[in-house]
């Protein structure tokens, strides 16, 4: 069996940086330690740092008054940054830079006047902060239908922004559809999905031609990696989303002789590497790595934890 490893795949610099904050904020002020929703969309990971003292909580109210708080790479709304002032939480925000993108994209847009249509998936946690920033003048478009089902006079001032881990196609898409029915759409200087979400999306759809198997390495709850599973399954190519080796069914690998390994962006790469190990024992493959392009991005830590 041959084993394409596609690259880049794994850990982007927002989860990276989301990561060493929360190492960062253990060592500085010790266990517990609560963070506002997943550190990142990774079972492996929180699990790892709930066993070293790490709380998780989706409600403010579970967490003690004067306590250390850290919020997710995803990002939140300014109403739980102002919850966690009232109840004097020493809040780190490790929110992705590009998130904080999308965030301040949305304040412009709404001070301005536009209606936001927020291209993204209902119930994720970076929607839920994003439309947070705005929430009397933001719509959320999941797909072509419903920005088919949307209405303004010609003269609205209508804007569009994306979630940052979606499909690309389906977003240009429904950013087309969008456009087609609205002329006056404006949208943000620079695309909203992120360089390491289209990156892997990118190596996907490269590596897909010949290929008989795609392994994509993340949780179910992880959108991008959701979104690369699709994509190979759009190229034809029978596609698992796995949190790590113990997901593997035997039953997958008949017949098959070229198998694509990937990550989604908060997959660590040592389950990758578990994975490899597996398909080596089991079907004694050989590992080639694929890189489809190069990625030098790093986003600092927070001023609070980088002395
Ligand atoms: S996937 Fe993109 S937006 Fe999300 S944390 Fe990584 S770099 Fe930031």
């Amino acid at each position: 069996m041959k084993v394409l490893l596609a690259a880049p795949r794994g850990f982007c610099a927002g989860v990276n940086m989301a990561i060493e904050s929360l190492e960062a904020a253990l060592r500085m002020f010790g266990a517990p330690l609560y963070v506002y929703h997943e550190i990142v969309h990774n079972r492996y990971v929180v699990n790892s740092f709930r066993d070293r003292g790490v709380v998780f909580v989706d409600d403010l109210t579970q967490v003690p008054e004067g306590a250390n708080l850290l919020f997710s790479a995803h990002g939140v709304a300014p109403e739980i940054r102002h919850v966690a002032r009232l109840r004097r939480l020493t809040a780190i925000d490790a929110t992705c830079p590009l998130v904080t993108k999308v965030h301040l994209e949305a304040i412009r847009f709404a001070r301005e006047g536009h209606t936001i249509l927020l291209i993204g998936h209902a119930g994720h946690d970076e929607v839920i902060g994003t439309i947070g920033e705005a929430p009397e003048a933001m719509i959320l478009v999941q797909d072509e239908d419903e920005a088919d089902r949307l209405e303004f006079p010609p003269d609205a001032k209508v804007a569009y922004l994306t979630q940052t881990t979606l499909s690309v196609d389906d977003a240009n898409r429904i950013i087309r559809r969008l456009q087609a029915r609205f002329p006056q759409l404006v949208g943000p200087a620079r695309e909203d999905i992120c360089y390491a979400t289209q990156n892997r999306q990118e190596a996907v759809r490269a590596l897909c031609a010949g290929a008989d198997l795609v392994l994509v390495v993340g949780s179910q709850n992880s959108s991008n990696s959701q979104r690369l599973r699709e994509l190979a399954a759009e190229c034809g190519v029978p596609a698992h989303l796995i949190d790590g080796v113990g997901d593997l069914d035997s039953s997958w690998f008949t017949g098959v002789q070229t198998v694509v390994v990937t990550a989604g962006a908060s997959a660590p790469e040592s389950i990758v590497e578990e994975c490899l190990d597996y398909l080596r024992e089991h079907h004694h493959a050989e590992v080639e790595i694929r890189t489809v392009r190069e990625e030098s991005v790093y986003f600092p830590l927070p001023r609070e934890l980088r002395s």
